[in-house]
């Protein structure tokens, strides 16, 4: 039975074991943290990243490793892969790891990307905004999600807090997109260079949190599917990558323009568990062991919600048709992913009926709980 090393044991790391049972697959996770979602589930070595002996004592009769967090040092990775094949690369990590990089890489790849400017200092700023004019929106390079490290300028007034907030680290200024949609794609890519590629996903965010992602998008064109599945395979291709990646877009006037990307499997894909034919954590274990990748079409429409800060009422939840509970045993805190339910049907009008049930359950357990961040 082949053995997966997964740095990092979040939820992520979860599903991919969940993934990988039924396919014979066993599981070893290295993580940090006290308490990890994934350490139900196998075992767990706790300690840092890059601890040369503790990675010595993972990679351990490992078959492959891989990464389910974005930032693990790449040099744990390096060291790691002295001892086991570890796929994505630490290159395609260190790529994934900074916004400047990634941006950098995109253009060479030929995708289009909003204006942007490097800042390093205050007259970086300053000259920032005179090149790319307001409204604007202001980004530490590394280690910002869900929102964190990120502040909007608006107006002259918002200069001053948003570098008193950000400054003294490196950071990128970039124009904010008056986008009709944001959309996802997921891709894999196997040892041998087989690809797969699922189709857009609508998201929607709130305060940089992914509250929900929609599929079929409702906004996806086939000219749009064309250039997602186009710059999908010029990253995979450019990076040599291995592994699902997924790739965040603004669409602006039927354009895509790349956000970033995610070297890793991606909330924006976790629809695809009950709501595509194979999902995307059982893909990125095809890709790694260079088994062949499951096909990618979608069983029917579907939508996840994320459960985010508060948990909402189980039993309420179970008993609604066509809605799929994932817990991923976390406690509970403000702005904390804590869960999420995709909720799939054989049609558009059943699912908007389901949805419509969900939103009613959902929004009574907001109302008595009045803390958390709805998603619906
Ligand atoms: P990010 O961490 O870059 O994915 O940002 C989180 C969310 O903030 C995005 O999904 C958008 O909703 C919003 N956002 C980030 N950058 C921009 C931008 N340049 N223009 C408009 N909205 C943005």
């Amino acid at each position: 039975m082949a053995r997966i090393g997964i740095l990092g044991a979040g939820q992520l790391g979860r599903m991919l074991a969940l993934a990988g049972y039924p396919l014979g697959l066993s599981f070893r996770f290295l993580d940090p943290a006290p308490e990890a979602p994934a350490e139900a589930l196998a075992e767990r070595l706790c300690g840092a990243y890059d601890d040369p002996k503790l990675l010595r004592q993972f990679a351990e009769g490992l078959a492959v490793a891989t990464f389910e967090f974005e930032n693990v040092p790449v040099t744990a990775v390096e060291k790691l892969s002295r001892h086991v094949a570890v796929f994505p690369s630490p290159n395609a990590l260190f790529v994934g790891q900074d916004r400047l990089h990634e941006k950098e890489f995109f253009e060479r790849v030929g995708m289009a990307v909003p204006p942007y400017v490097r800042v390093d200092c205050r007259a970086d700023l300053e000259a920032g905004i005179r090149r790319i004019g307001l409204p604007a929106i202001l980004k530490t390079r590394r280690l910002g999600y869900d929102g964190k490290g990120q502040a909007r300028i608006v107006s002259e007034a918002d200069v001053e807090p948003a570098w008193r907030a950000l400054g003294g680290q490196p950071l990128l200024l970039e124009r904010l997109v008056r986008f009709d949609a944001e959309v996802s794609i997921i891709a894999a890519r196997n040892r041998s260079g087989a690809t797969a590629f699922y189709p857009l996903v609508e998201n929607t965010h709130g305060e940089g949190i992914l509250l929900r992602s929609r599929v079929p998008a409702s906004c996806a064109t086939p000219e749009l599917e064309r250039q997602a599945r186009a710059h999908a395979q010029a990253v995979l291709a450019g990076l040599e990558y291995v592994g699902v990646l997924a790739i965040e877009f603004f669409v602006e006037n039927g354009v895509l323009l790349a956000n970033e990307m995610a070297p890793r499997v991606h909330n924006s894909g976790h629809w695809s568990i009950e709501g595509a034919e194979t999902s995307q954590f059982e893909n990125h274990l095809r890709a790694l062991l260079n088994w062949p990748l499951g096909h990618t079409e979608i069983r029917g429409p579907s939508v996840m919600y994320n459960i985010i800060g508060v948990l909402p009422n189980l039993e309420h939840l179970l008993a609604l048709p066509g809605v799929h509970v994932h817990l991923y045993g976390k406690a509970a805190r403000p702005r904390r992913k804590l869960g999420h339910v995709t909720v799939t049907a054989p049609d558009l009008a059943t699912l908007q009926a389901r949805e419509s049930a969900l939103a009613a359950v959902w929004n009574a357990n907001e109302a008595a709980n009045a803390t958390g961040t709805s998603s619906l």
